[in-house]
């Protein structure tokens, strides 16, 4: 098998699924922990990756909570997101979709505006500097109430032209995506556009995807790896050119695979799949780092680790002609690098 990884780190990429709150590395952790007078339960950088030890979705999501302590000020939020942005652009990422967690602040008495002002900025600048395009998508903790997502919506409206999208994170346990139907039918009227995660192995994963489809009418998948187990699931969403961003190192830690294969098999069917980094500060790997780890255990070749990169600029939000500009950079890339050409799907 060719070795593709420096292939793969030349490659402009998109990502379309990873949390802001989940790539506060622990170094950051600390130092805004100092800056904001606040104890840590942990003497070192070391001893904290090393309590980062998951098996599944509830264990990761109590020690990602507890590290959202930390974040008070929009310096802070703003310091969160340049140091993302920084990160993926040296691994060539040249646009991101960006889930930020709302109710995760606001319940701890921080002001949205604070969260979405830092965040903001940082977007700007790190564009201004570094070229990379952004967009926000803001998710609903759905182990919270309807009520509770339906208020943040509303306060977020006034910030509309920032935020391209609304998803729904957190423990998916007994909140089925049914429980946000009307929050959802409010943000489609508010035009923006829908996301959904539907964790890998949950309980009812399948009748989740298809309520999904059916009853909240999504745009997009968040990883979604189970519609596998239906040939009919996997139709409709191929048909309806749905994408799955799917990411391998996380559902490493919470599930018993990284889902590789799965990956592989889903390419093969001609579904608009991608990969991506999820909590990158908590499951430990960027863009690159999942890209590889895919391409090696599944046994990639070139013009499918091409098509997972354009795959996340089709399945993007972006405007149909910064879509092709990003997809002709990456054509150009890989004819100057090997003679090859990606085919349109
Ligand atoms: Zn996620």
């Amino acid at each position: 098998m060719e070795n593709l990884d420096n292939f793969i780190k030349g490659m402009p990429k998109a990502e379309l699924h990873v949390h802001v709150e989940g790539t506060l590395e622990p170094e950051l952790k600390f130092q805004l922990a100092k800056r904001n007078n606040l104890d840590l339960p942990y003497e070192s950088e070391d001893e904290m990756r090393a309590a980062y030890d998951f098996n599944d979705l509830t264990s990761f999501l109590k020690v990602y909570y507890e590290g959202m302590s930390v974040l008070l000020t929009e310096q802070d939020f703003y310091e969160l997101t340049y140091a993302y942005l920084l990160k993926a652009h040296s691994q060539n990422v040249v646009y991101a979709e960006i889930f930020f967690d709302p109710q995760g602040h606001t319940s701890r008495g921080i002001a949205f505006d604070t969260v979405i002002n830092g965040i903001r900025r940082a977007q700007i600048d790190a564009e201004k500097k570094y070229g990379i395009m952004t967009q926000l998508i803001m998710c609903f903790l759905r182990d919270m109430s309807s009520e509770s997502a339906m208020e943040t919506l509303e306060h977020s409206l006034p910030y509309k032209e920032w935020i391209i999208g609304v998803g729904l994170d957190s423990d998916e346990r007994t909140n089925p995506p049914i429980k946000f139907k009307d929050v959802f039918e409010r943000a489609r009227r508010e035009n923006f556009f829908l996301t959904m995660h539907c964790d890998v192995d949950q309980q009812d994963s399948t009748v989740h995807i298809w309520q999904t489809l059916n009853e909240i009418g999504v745009d997009r998948i968040d990883h979604g790896v189970n519609s596998l187990e239906d040939g009919v699931l996997c139709r409709e969403i191929k048909d309806r050119n749905l994408t799955l961003t799917v990411c391998p190192i996380s559902n490493g830690y919470v599930t018993e695979s990284m889902k590789t294969a799965e990956i592989k098999a889903m390419l093969e069917k001609g579904m608009n799949v991608t990969v991506n980094s999820d909590d990158p500060a908590y499951f430990p790997g960027y863009m690159n780092e999942n890209l590889i780890v895919t391409q090696r255990k599944a046994g990639l070749s070139k013009a499918q680790v091409v098509q997972l990169s354009a795959n996340a600029f089709e399945g993007s939000w972006l405007a149909d002609e910064d879509k092709a500009a990003f997809l002709r950079l990456l054509s150009e890339y890989v004819a100057w690098k090997y003679t090859f050409n990606i085919l349109p799907k």
